[in-house]
């Protein structure tokens, strides 16, 4: 079955409809789904973990797992308590991921030099908890400046971990794919990937090796097309994946089944197990 490796199932868009918008996605073949635990502000960090216990267990829904972290645009939140309750929630059993963290130039908000401190706390206490990490980069248009920052500090505070991550909604280009490669870690493609001026990332994903890729929502944004634009939802992550087999050159069964192996190897999940 699909797995969506990031989808945000606490977002107020799902308030009215959220147990069958999950029903539609067993319905579509989705197996798991990874709700990300950012929250509008640092304090939502465990909505993603209730919504897990809340729906983990009914029968014909996608089984849930959750992650915990501070955004980089609210990472002028990051304080001590904040920083003990992310720690907290990366304790828990179904809290697999640290994320999504990271470096965003696109947007004004945090400065940089902020965003890049909390970035490394986070890096320490998710070392400490052993969970891998789900990167949100993205630079100025035309620039690499926050890539160029990531990677130095994941050189630094991440690779002697050994522990990954996942490169969530890539939208860099081939020497970032490389360099994240080379530090261990997944790179995960969003309904993006679908539009007609993605050709750039098209041909990035295209060189690929399938044990190294991921496909997600970024629910509730970025639905791929036909339906761009909409509500996003985890059913539709299948659009995305097909998109993706058919750039590196399998079917659509070939990257439902290594999505899904590369995400719980990464996560050192056992599906006959659950959670
Ligand atoms: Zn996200």
């Amino acid at each position: 079955m699909l797995t969506d490796s990031h989808a945000h199932l606490d977002n107020e868009r799902y308030a009215e409809d959220r147990e069958a918008m999950l029903a539609r996605a067993w319905e579509a073949g989705v197996g798991t789904v990874l709700a990300i635990g950012i929250g509008e502000q640092a304090d939502g960090m465990d909505r993603a973990l209730d919504i897990c216990r809340q729906f983990n267990g009914r029968p014909n829904l996608p089984t849930l797992y959750a992650s915990a972290g501070i955004y980089p645009h609210n990472t002028h939140e990051a304080d001590d308590a904040v920083l003990a309750k992310l720690d907290r929630l990366l304790a828990e059993p179904e809290v697999i991921a640290c994320g999504e963290i990271g470096l965003d130039y696109y947007h004004e908000g945090t400065p940089h030099p902020v965003q890049r401190e909390g970035l490394i706390r986070q890096l320490e206490i998710a070392a400490a908890r052993k969970r891998p990490i789900l990167i949100h980069c993205r630079p100025k248009d035309g620039a690499t400046d926050a890539w160029d920052d990531l990677f130095e500090i994941l050189e630094a505070h991440w690779r002697p971990t050994g522990l990954g991550g996942v490169m969530h909604c890539f939208g860099g280009g081939w020497e970032q794919a490389q360099r994240s490669l080379d530090l261990g870690f997944l790179i995960s493609f969003a309904g993006n990937l679908t539009y007609p001026k993605a050709q750039p990332l098209r041909d990035v994903a295209a060189q690929l090796p399938l044990d190294a890729v991921l496909v997600e929502t970024d629910a509730p944004w970025l639905a791929p097309v036909p339906d761009r634009g909409k509500r996003n939802e985890p059913a539709w992550v299948l659009r995305t994946a097909l998109v993706l087999a058919e750039l590196v050159g399998v079917t659509g069964e070939e990257i439902t089944s290594a999505t899904t192996k590369n995400f719980f190897k990464l996560f050192s999940l056992r599906p006959d197990v659950g959670n």
